[in-house]
């Protein structure tokens, strides 16, 4: 961490190739530079034809934003019920632990924060955290991230753990890191033990490009999931980067080789800074449609837009339904065939479907039919419908 690479000079001097390119100070100084020694002894060329250069040397294209760019595209900020907790989803909380890394990403989704100020959380907002999850029991998932909470000390990463472990409801923590993949030597013996203590414990990782699973990034993996902590791994499609198929099968495969199961596959947002890493959407669907079939299932990624407006993670994938009549449904499988599924002989009415009492409108309660109807609030046609008959408000809605 001390021997970060911090100034446009330090990198010049580092890379020498790179003191007559543009002068990176404006940019350093909108959206921090940190790169740690082990990161940049990946790369293999000092220019943007190499993926870890591409990912940790600032640019000047991060300053120049279309306008549907945004600094807080998911509006996190409008989901915190507590500053530094984000609560979207009914059962999951996300704590930003720290706004420090010891890399920092130019694709990073939470650029507004990362670095900026390199602060960690304090008691007093860790209390008020665990306040809220015990009057909020329904949340029993809590996502420590950040910033990258392992560049916390042991202790600090610590005083969150057994703070939150002694929240009843919370039964799964889990903690979005990338330390493995840019600091690996962090991952030591003693973390582990530590970490050890408040299972069940998951780690979400960041690997993006095969060259970043070395050795060493192996074999801080192996430490943890010998320490009992099952791995996923959370990738960003990025221009120039992995955004071919050929290179995202060679890092499912590495990282299943590692006992890493590929969680996501993301979109880029909508975040300012990151206009040039964006790709289209089609490509991750053409992505997932070569993976499907090609590789284990354990290999495969969800492929997720996290949408913009607070609207989560929605996953997106090829279509394997062609068709559906009462009978059959046609299924088309990775080759091309298509293939009839029976539908079962005795007539399906549903009545196992209980409603909830708590539920709000969603789509699982159109299907249930539950409700009848989600309607946009304003649309012309709806602000010129007037009551026309008796039973104008009920029809449809049972
Ligand atoms: C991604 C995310 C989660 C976790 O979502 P999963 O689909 O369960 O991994 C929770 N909260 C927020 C705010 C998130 O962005
Ligand atoms: S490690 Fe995570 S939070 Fe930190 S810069 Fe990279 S993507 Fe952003």
């Amino acid at each position: 961490m001390a021997n970060r690479i911090r100034t446009p000079q330090q990198l010049a001097n580092t890379f020498p190739r790179l003191a007559g390119g543009p002068d990176l100070t404006s940019v350093v100084a909108k959206y921090p530079m940190a790169i740690t020694p082990y990161y940049a002894s990946l790369m293999r060329r000092a220019d943007s034809s190499d993926p870890i250069f591409q990912m940790c040397v600032p640019r000047v294209q991060e300053l120049t934003d279309p306008p549907f760019l945004m600094a807080d595209p998911l509006e996190e900020c409008h989901d915190m019920p507590v500053p530094g907790m984000v609560h979207r989803y009914p059962d999951r909380a996300l704590v930003i632990a720290t706004t420090m890394c010891s890399t920092y990403c130019r694709h990073c989704t939470r650029k507004r924060i990362a670095g900026t100020r390199e602060t960690s959380i304090t008691k007093r907002r860790l209390e008020q955290i665990a306040n809220y999850l015990t009057e909020h029991p329904q949340i029993s998932d809590v996502i420590v991230s950040g910033g990258d909470p392992l560049t916390m000390s042991t202790e600090h990463v610590e005083m969150v753990l057994s703070r939150l472990r002694q929240v009843p409801s919370v039964q799964i923590i889990r903690i979005g890191t990338r330390v493995p993949v840019v600091l690996p030597m962090r991952i030591t013996d003693e973390l582990c033990q530590m970490l050890r203590k408040y299972h069940p414990i998951w780690i979400n990782t960041h690997f993006n490009h095969p060259q970043e699973l070395t050795p060493e990034s192996i074999a801080a993996c192996n430490r943890l999931s010998d320490a009992g902590v099952p791995l996923g791994n959370q990738s960003v499609l990025l221009r120039g980067v992995n955004d071919s198929p050929q290179i995202i099968e060679k890092l499912c495969r590495a990282l299943v080789r590692n006992r890493i199961r590929p969680y996501y596959l993301y979109q880029c947002d909508l975040v300012r800074g990151v206009e040039h890493f964006r790709t289209p959407v089609s490509r991750g669907m053409e992505i997932m449609e070569y993976l499907r079939g090609r590789l284990s299932g354990l290999a495969i990624p969800t492929f997720v837009v996290d949408a913009p407006h607070g609207g989560g993670k929605i996953p997106v994938l090829p279509t394997y339904v062609v068709s559906q009549s009462p009978t059959h449904t046609v299924l088309r499988n990775y080759e091309g065939m298509l293939i009839a599924y029976p539908e079962p002989q005795q007539r399906f009415d549903g009545a196992c479907r209980t409603p909830q009492e708590d539920s709000a409108p969603g789509v699982w309660e159109l299907t249930a039919g539950q409700y009848s109807r989600i309607q946009p609030e304003k649309t012309i046609r709806h602000s010129r419908r007037r009551p026309c008959c008796a039973s104008d408000e009920s029809v449809g809605d049972f």
